[in-house]
């Protein structure tokens, strides 16, 4: 086995039991960016020199036995929307190619509080605005498991990065699905923990009422472990909540105990999602995955909400309005691309802005501006958010009476990179993952196991703060159909 196979919690105790150092690790993960990147291209920003710096040090805390964090020399990906201090942060997009980022976020002082090394910025859609990485000012991210597909997007770059065996464990966003997504494109588990529970400053926001940092891991014990180093309170960020202590009582150790969670788990399935016609492959490991729960013993049960109907439509006004609030503070005035000739500010303005963005970029902030022009305000945007309220009843209603929501994390399989899929094809599959972000739920992904040198995720959205019961469950079910 190579020290890049080795799963983030398993490198931890390799270190304690001085099985190999760090920087022996951080180097083969760096031979692994070498060789791949030029065609996954995984990565905005390599920090190889600051990465080796670092495994130095935390092998020197390793030698001389000084306290260390939980995520103690572990090599992790960031989504280049999060800032790095004195990294470049570009949210893929020209606007802010050469930007370099003064200050750290506070995912970022949490990683380096937990002694892991930061090695690389990974890629994604603009300012995190798509599904497939395709709308990077830096050109797609390939799915390491087929190339000749996506890895997902938005958070395409940290899935590819993990998937490729170029970091341990990687950081992602989640607007509407942008971490669950790519991770189940790449066979990797990714969650979006309870909103709030992850402080966003120095997270460049897509819209704040949605937004949530999210972790990949390479199975739930990972994904659970980097959550718990980043949860927590900050003052800095006015939307943040407490510490909600996902790993309270969870065993990771043991395949019996973990499977036996699943007797505690009432899962409900909407019927509206049962009746839909997903894609054969889709559909059939989701049969298998309702068995796999079944026979488990945990219970299961079909519900009517009719509310998802509306689901994609809800979204996309509410969380354009947000958008185009949001994206006009990159004016080019105090940082970002700016034009080179023009008359006056207004033109500075609009020609680095035009010079700036993406086409999906503009699209939504377009639209944000004009749904919230005057009576269109009414007619759109106040509706909509009435039925962002409907939806939360829906779920709290189901919530009284089961744990979870169980459904396919995607209604397809990974688009080819050469598909060119219509905008609003492309928002129609992010059907599954929109709910949790529109009532602020977490929500997990995980793989079923490998068809075809492909897997399918499975998705459960739980009840707000109560992390840990889709993590036990994902977790049990992982280990039930390994
Ligand atoms: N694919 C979704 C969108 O395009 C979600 C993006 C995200 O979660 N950042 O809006």
């Amino acid at each position: 086995m190579k020290l890049t196979d080795i799963k983030a919690a398993d490198l931890i105790r390799g270190y304690e039991n001085r099985d190999f150092s760090c920087e022996e690790v951080v180097k083969e993960y760096l031979k692994n960016i070498e060789e791949n990147e030029k065609d996954i291209n995984a990565y905005v920003t390599v920090m190889a020199e600051d990465a080796l710096k670092n495994a130095k040090k935390v092998d020197a805390k390793y030698q001389n036995r000084e306290e260390l964090g939980i995520l103690a020399g572990v090599p992790v990906g960031v989504k280049d929307n999060i800032a790095v201090k004195d990294v470049k942060m570009t949210c893929s997009s020209k606007m802010l190619e050469n930007f370099i980022v003064p200050y750290d976020s506070v995912v970022s002082e949490r990683l380096k509080k937990e002694d892991s090394v930061i090695i690389g910025k990974t890629n994604m859609d603009e300012f995190a605005m798509g599904s497939t990485t395709k709308t990077s000012y830096f050109g797609v991210s390939k799915n390491p498991l087929d190339r000749t597909l996506v890895s997902g997007g938005s958070s395409g770059g940290s899935a590819a990065a993990l998937g490729a065996k170029e970091c341990a464990l990687a950081i992602g966003t989640d607007t509407g699905g942008s971490t669950r997504q790519p991770a189940s494109f790449c066979g990797l588990v990714g969650i979006k923990p309870t909103y709030g529970t992850i402080p966003r400053y120095g997270v460049s926001t897509m819209a704040n009422t949605f937004d949530q940092v999210g972790a990949f891991g390479k199975d739930v014990e990972d994904a659970a472990l980097l959550l718990k180093a980043l949860e927590g309170k900050d003052l800095r960020d006015a939307t943040s909540t407490g510490n909600i202590s996902i790993h309270e009582n969870i065993d990771f150790t043991n395949d019996e105990a973990a499977i036996e969670y699943l007797k505690e788990m009432k899962i409900a399935i909407p019927k509206q999602y049962l009746d839909m016609n997903l894609n054969s492959r889709v559909k059939e490991d989701f049969d298998k995955a309702i068995d796999t729960f079944k026979s488990n013993g945990a219970t299961i049960e079909v519900v009517d909400m009719n509310s998802l109907e509306n689901i994609i439509e809800t979204y996309h006004i509410l969380t354009n309005g947000e958008i185009s609030s949001n994206m006009a503070r990159l004016d080019s005035l105090r940082y970002g691309h700016r034009t080179e000739e023009y008359e006056d500010f207004k033109e500075m303005f609009k020609k680095s802005r035009q010079e700036g963005f993406g086409d999906e970029v503009k699209r939504r902030i377009m639209i944000g501006a004009h749904i919230l022009s005057l009576d269109l305000a009414e007619d759109y945007y106040y509706k909509a958010l009435k039925v962002r309220t409907l939806i939360k009843e829906d779920y709290e209603k189901v919530f009284k009476n089961f744990n979870m929501v169980l459904c396919p994390t995607v209604p397809v399989l990974p688009f080819k990179i050469e598909d060119d899929m219509s905008p609003v094809e492309m928002y129609q599959a992010d059907l599954f993952t929109i709910p949790a972000n529109m009532i602020g739920s977490p929500s997990i992904s995980v793989p079923m196991p490998k068809v075809d040198g492909l897997s399918v995720g499975m998705e459960l959205t739980g009840r707000r703060f109560k992390d840990s019961e889709i993590i036990k469950a994902a977790l049990g079910f992982e280990r039930s159909v390994k």
